[in-house]
This record gives structure tokens, C-alpha cells and sequence, in this order.
């Protein structure tokens, strides 16, 4: 039997002795019933006070109860601090996960049935302008005012992803979003965004790449192909068969020009760094390249150029010498071929003061206005745009140059002032540099 059934059996045979003693059953009866109550208001205030803990389910304020409602209190009291430990873990948890999400590089965006934002990374936040505490509660539909998002949140039909501007560096420079949403749960949605605006721009690249590698290729083939069918189609005189087989040359070796300069540039560009390894004579470098534009002087020029090597310290020079080699006479070669004939050429290696040391060459051809110096080394950017052609240029010896420097550690400078001449250099940074007698 448990304590509340003998408490109450007690109570009852309390009242019942007491009526017992009036000595009348009716009193007897009447005092076991009074027993019953007594029992039942206390019974009922320990319930009363349970079920208020209860209520509060505050575990350090436990009431004191004895017998079958101490010991309720004390199993609820287990139950709660159960589940609140549960509670705890999946708080952290969810915490978690949320901060996984917030650390992800694509954007993240919960959309309640009605389309509002309930949930959304710093991400997203960013990609579509909207902040992400402030605005939770907020109709998507009114945080992103795009007439493409519009329609495809409208439309409803979420196989496909679509792009939209997003909030860029500048107005005039917009950030591409790629922007997609998965419906999921009751009416709710996950919106996914990325920014897509590298990956555009390095298509565009492409794009515009091969757009001019296949007009550069395609202007001596098609000189090319009509010398071939003038010949076929017309007896030539031997003068004239001689003429145009030394035109057809000369397209045939701008088209060699111009696929070895692509190959060079894709092997810098797929190719690992050079390491520090190998030390090269900067003198023997010198020497070769001068050479070369002489040679080259030569062969373009009625009045030669004046080449001037300029002595300066004796020093070795750490790097790929075909590559160096290459990206020196690029740069020699454009002087020899801009300035024109008779002009003065100054070549040489220097240490400069913070320890860089550098390849330059200077000129006395047209010069170069400022506006087109940030772009020289872009692929195929030419100022001159004949005078590249009539002298074999192709219009990817400054990007070789570029390459070239980049993976020394180092870069190109030019400097220029029109009417004048330039000043184009390759500068090396201290660690692939340095001076022989210290050597
Ligand atoms: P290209 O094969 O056309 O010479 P580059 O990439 O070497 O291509 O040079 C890009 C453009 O920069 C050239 O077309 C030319 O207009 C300009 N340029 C380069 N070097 C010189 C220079 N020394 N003097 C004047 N213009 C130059």
C-alpha cells in the first residue's frame, strides 16, 4: 500500500474514533467523511504546488514534498534536467551548423512559405545588399529588386539557376550573381547564390582570346591563300613569281611568329615557377640579346640603330635563361622596331638602391601616351597597330615579358613620354640578384 493510501486510511480512522466517541454512528460516519476531506484539501495543495513547479520547471526551486508527491517531483525533476541537457546540445549543434553555414563562400538564404527571409548568411547578405539581422522577417521579393529575380520567383519553376547583378566595387562595375532556389519542407525554400563575376570575366577572356588569335591567324592566311590561287589561276612572270613567293614568306613566317609566341606564353603559364637554382651571368646575357638586335637592326632598317650596351655591375641573375633570354630581347626588339632608324638604344643590368636589380632599355622612338601604358602587357593590345604588323610584331611580347618577370618574383615597369622615347624594364626582386664580387 503506498504512503497517500495509509495517510488517507488514517485521516479516515482519525475522524471516525473522534466521531466514534459522540457515541452515535451518524457521528462515526460523519467524522470518517470529515477524515476523507482533510485528506483530499491537503492531498490537493501538494498537488497544487507540484503542478506550479511544474509550470516554472525550475529545478533549483523543487518544493518539498514527502511520499508519492516527493517522489513525482523528484522523477520530474530528472525528466527536466534531461531534456534540458538535450536542449543544450542541440542549441549547439544548431549553432554550429549555422556557423558552418555563415562561413560558407556561397551564399545561403532560408525563405519561409510566404517568402519571407528567415534565415541568411553574411554571404548572401552581401551579394544581394540586404542585412541580414535587420531585415529577417522581410519579403524576399522586396529586398532583392532585380526584374529577372522577379519574374523567376514569380514563375516559380526553379530547375534552372539565373544571374543577376550584384552589388560590385562600383555602380559601373556590378559583381555577377548566379542565383538559385530549391524548394524544400512545406512551401519553403533554400536560396543559393555565388559570385560568379571571376569566372565571367576569365570566359569573356576567353572568349575575346581566341575571337583574336583566329583574326591574327586569319589575316596572313587569307594573303596567303590569294597569292596561292593567283598563281594557279595566272601565268606569272618570273619577277612577279619571285615577288609574291617572298610575300607569302613573309605572311607564312608571321603566322610561325605569332603560333610560337602562343606556345611560349601557354608553357610560362602551365609550367611551375623557376626555383632560385640556376646563377646566370647578367654580362652574357647582355651580350646575346644586343647581338640579336643587331642582327635585327639590320634586317629592318635602312639607317641602323645606334645599340649603346650600358655597363653596370658585374652580377649574376637567378632565373630560367631561355625565359630571361626571351623576355629581354622582347623588349629590346619593340626598341629596335619603334624608334625609327638612326635612333639611340641604351641596354643594360643595374642594382638599384633597394636591392632590386634590373634589365632596361631605353629608347628614342615615338614614346607611348599614358593612357595606353597600364594596358601594354595585355595580350594583343597594340598602340601602333601597323607599325606592329610591317614589323612582325604580334602582340604578345610585353604579356611574355609580363609572364616572364611575374614568375621571378618581379615585374615590368615602362615609363614614357610621347615625342620622346620609353623606358621599359624588368625589374628582379633582391633575392634572384646579386653582385658577382660578393658572390
Ligand atoms: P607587338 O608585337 O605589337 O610589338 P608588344 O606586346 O611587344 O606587341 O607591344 C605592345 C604594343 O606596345 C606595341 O604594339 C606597340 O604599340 C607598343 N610598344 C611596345 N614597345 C614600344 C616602344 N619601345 N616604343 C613604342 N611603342 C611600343
Amino acid at each position: 500500500m503506498t504512503r497517500r493510501a495509509i495517510e488517507l486510511l488514517l485521516l479516515v480512522a482519525l475522524g471516525a474514533v473522534l466521531g466514534w466517541t459522540q457515541n452515535s454512528p451518524g457521528w462515526t460516519f460523519a467524522g470518517a467523511l470529515v477524515g476523507a476531506l482533510a485528506w483530499t484539501v491537503v492531498d490537493g495543495l501538494r498537488a497544487r504546488s507540484f503542478l506550479r513547479w511544474l509550470n516554472k520547471a525550475d529545478v533549483a526551486r523543487q518544493p518539498h514534498l514527502s511520499g508519492t508527491w516527493g517522489e513525482m517531483v523528484d522523477r520530474a525533476r530528472k525528466l527536466i534536467k534531461k531534456l534540458e541537457k538535450k536542449a543544450q546540445s542541440s542549441d549547439a549543434r544548431l549553432e554550429d551548423f549555422l556557423a558552418a553555414i555563415q562561413a560558407s563562400p556561397n551564399g545561403v538564404v532560408l525563405l519561409d512559405s510566404a517568402g519571407r527571409i528567415e534565415w541568411s548568411n553574411l554571404t548572401a547578405a552581401n551579394h544581394l545588399g540586404f542585412d541580414p539581422q535587420r531585415d529577417l522577417g522581410q519579403y524576399v521579393r522586396n529586398m532583392v529588386r532585380n526584374p529577372a529575380f522577379t519574374a523567376y520567383l514569380a514563375g516559380g519553376d526553379f530547375n534552372q539557376e539565373i544571374q543577376i547583378d550584384g552589388i560590385g566595387p562600383r555602380p559601373s562595375q556590378p559583381s555577377k550573381i548566379s542565383l538559385q532556389i530549391h524548394p524544400y519542407g512545406k512551401k519553403r525554400k533554400l536560396m543559393l547564390t555565388r559570385d560568379v563575376t571571376a569566372v565571367q570575366l576569365a570566359e569573356t577572356m576567353r572568349r575575346d582570346f581566341v575571337a583574336n588569335v583566329s583574326h591574327e591567324i586569319r589575316t596572313p592566311l587569307t594573303v596567303l591563300s590569294g597569292f596561292v590561287e593567283t598563281m594557279q589561276s595566272i601565268p606569272l612572270e618570273e619577277a612577279d613569281r619571285t615577288r609574291y613567293l617572298g610575300l607569302m614568306s613573309q605572311q607564312a613566317h608571321r603566322m610561325q611568329t605569332l603560333v610560337s609566341d602562343l606556345l611560349t606564353l601557354s608553357r610560362l603559364e602551365g609550367s611551375p615557377a623557376p626555383g632560385p637554382g640556376e646563377w646566370i651571368d647578367s654580362e652574357e646575357l647582355l651580350t646575346h640579346v644586343v647581338q640579336e638586335a643587331q642582327g635585327l637592326t639590320q634586317a629592318i632598317s635602312t639607317t641602323l640603330h645606334k645599340i649603346e650596351p650600358i655597363p653596370g655591375p658585374s652580377m649574376w641573375v637567378s632565373g630560367a635563361k631561355t625565359e630571361l633570354l626571351s623576355a629581354m630581347s622582347n623588349l629590346l626588339s619593340n626598341a629596335v622596331r619603334y624608334t625609327p632608324g638612326g635612333g639611340l638604344i641604351q641596354t643594360g643590368w643595374r642594382l638599384r638602391s633597394d636591392g632590386w636589380g634590373e634589365f632596361f632599355v631605353k629608347d628614342t622612338g615615338p614614346g607611348i601616351a599614358a593612357e595606353h601604358l597600364p594596358r601594354l602587357t595585355e595580350r594583343f593590345y597594340r598602340v601602333d597597330r601597323s607599325r606592329s604588323r610591317e614589323t612582325g610584331g604580334t602582340g604578345l611580347g610585353l604579356a611574355i615579358v609580363k609572364h616572364v618577370a611575374q614568375r621571378h618574383g618581379g615585374h615590368i615597369d615602362a615609363e614614357s613620354t610621347v615625342g620622346e622615347g620609353s623606358r621599359f624594364a624588368i625589374a628582379l626582386p633582391p633575392n634572384r640578384v646579386r653582385e658577382r664580387a660578393t658572390g
